[in-house]
């Protein structure tokens, strides 16, 4: 049993798309705070993030062109190989600074349906 997930990261300067795909047998959700159902929590999960600033991004066109670091879009996609079956596991502990937050207890029930 496996699903793919697609790391895709596009270069804001010459549109170059870089795909990573990995294999993976569980969903390792963050639970957002603020975030009540599943649908909340796969939505933050695949929400597309922006490289910028000290985060910028090693684009490989521009770096041909030695354009240096550029802004780029960094999100996560599922593969067309998905199976029918997939697990999802609902992280209980947040990392912030100082490292993992000690045992954090998530009371909040999280709904199944969608919406
Ligand atoms: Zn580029």
């Amino acid at each position: 049993m496996h699903f793919g997930l697609v790391n895709r990261v596009q270069c804001q300067t010459c549109g170059h798309v870089s795909r990573k795909s990995d294999d993976a047998q569980t969903l390792n959700l963050e639970i957002p705070r603020g975030a009540s159902t599943l649908g909340e929590c796969l939505e933050a999960f695949f929400k597309d993030e922006i490289l910028d600033g000290d985060n910028k991004y090693e684009c490989d066109k521009c770096k041909e062109r030695k354009a240096g670091l550029q802004s780029a879009r960094k999100g996560l996609r599922l593969s067309s190989r998905m199976s029918d079956v997939f697990v999802v596991h609902m992280k209980r502990f947040r990392y912030g600074y100082g490292g993992l937050y000690g045992g954090v207890r998530i009371k909040k029930s999280v709904s199944s349906r969608s919406g």
